[in-house]
């Protein structure tokens, strides 16, 4: 099951990097902004359940704006 949900604000993103320096297994950047892989579109939001947290807390943390959230959705 699993046990992150990671969100990402793609509207807010000034795309400056950092995400996919730091975690390039989820992050990709495509034109002005970052991608989070494999994730479906909720609005204006990308979203995605992982259950790994890898580096998405690192990339959340450096994010300048910050429009990217972890959100732990089962022990
Ligand atoms: S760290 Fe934040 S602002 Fe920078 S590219 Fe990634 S999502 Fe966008």
């Amino acid at each position: 099951m699993p046990k992150w949900q990671i969100i990402h604000e793609h509207d807010k993103c000034i795309g400056c990097g950092a995400c996919a320096a730091i975690e390039p297994k989820h992050w990709v950047m495509e034109g002005d902004k970052a991608h989070l892989m494999e994730s479906r579109k909720e609005g204006t939001n990308e979203i995605k359940e992982v259950e790994q947290l890898d580096g998405n807390q690192e990339a959340a943390d450096s994010c300048p704006v910050p429009c990217i959230f972890v959100k732990k959705i089962q022990d």
